[in-house]
């Protein structure tokens, strides 16, 4: 029996996968074959959480960059501020500009400069 594998309550049938439509995902579930009775297990729980958590920050963010004195700078949404832990102690904002693309990507880290 696969690890994963999950007898029903009811029936003490071995479940099977199942996909639940829920807000445009498909969330990986298992489900009974005879009373269809569905189950999430933990890791298909945080897996779909996972899901769940990706298609809210899906969205493009549209900003105008914002003078500060000599510099630039960009405001981030509240949520995006949550998600990453910008306002974790330690917090850096590291920045990998590819001005072939015309993208600068952002990424986070918590520990101190030298
Ligand atoms: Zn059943």
């Amino acid at each position: 029996m696969p690890a994963n594998q999950r007898l029903c309550f009811n029936c003490n049938l071995p479940m099977k996968r199942a996909l639940v439509r829920y807000k445009h995902l498909e969330l990986e579930a298992r489900e009974c074959p005879q009373c269809q009775e569905r189950i999430f297990t933990e890791d298909l729980a945080l897996k779909a959480a996972a899901q769940l958590e990706a298609q809210r920050l899906e969205s493009e963010y549209i900003k105008h960059p914002i003078r500060i004195g000599h510099s630039w700078g960009i405001t981030f949404p509240r949520e995006i501020v949550k998600v990453f832990g910008f306002d974790r102690p330690k917090a850096l904002v590291r920045l990998h500009p590819d001005v072939g693309k015309g993208k600068i990507e952002i990424s986070l880290q918590y520990r101190q400069l030298r």
